[in-house]
């Protein structure tokens, strides 16, 4: 995402506001596939500080994620705030005067993604033995029956 400063460059304390798309399809988070069915919307105002670019606004979007219980995927929602300063001593403008701000704009989209995503409250997930998606009923497994003598056992283990 590149933004033309040459407007505001001039003037102490000079604002440009942008407002646009970024255009992402998927992202791989430690091989979680992540989808994004259109693109997240960023809305930023750029400020001419005294030795800084400041960058603040937010970026809104929708993902799809798979459940990390039950595999099925999901939509998931998000706004981030982001904050972001450059320093005019560092700032590397090319001779247009504009600002890239793209890998700035996709680490808030991972730092956007939970680490566990649930499809819902009570999810509950896909059965060990059989593998269905125990959300859409009982399978056909046989609960193990627990023999007494070992439910002590197991509940110390379980503590
Ligand atoms: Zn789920
Ligand atoms: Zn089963």
């Amino acid at each position: 995402m590149k933004i033309n400063l040459k407007d505001i460059l001039g003037s102490l304390g000079g604002t440009i506001s942008v407002e646009d798309d970024f255009v992402i399809e998927e992202i791989e988070i430690q091989s979680r596939k992540i989808i994004f069915p259109h693109p997240p919307q960023v809305k930023i105002t750029l400020t001419n500080t005294q030795d800084d670019i400041l960058v603040q606004g937010t970026i809104t979007g929708e993902v799809e994620l798979a459940c990390t219980r039950c595999l099925e995927f999901f939509q998931w929602s998000f706004v981030r705030e982001l904050t972001e300063t450059y320093s005019k001593k560092e700032l590397n403008l090319d001779e247009n005067s504009v600002l890239d701000i793209t890998q700035e704009i996709y680490q808030h989209l991972f730092l956007s993604i939970p680490m566990q995503s649930i499809c819902r409250e009570g999810c509950q997930g896909l059965c060990p033995g059989c593998g269905k998606n125990l959300n859409q009923g009982q399978c056909d497994c046989k609960q193990e029956a627990i023999d007494p003598r070992w439910e002590k056992l197991r509940q110390y283990l379980e503590n």
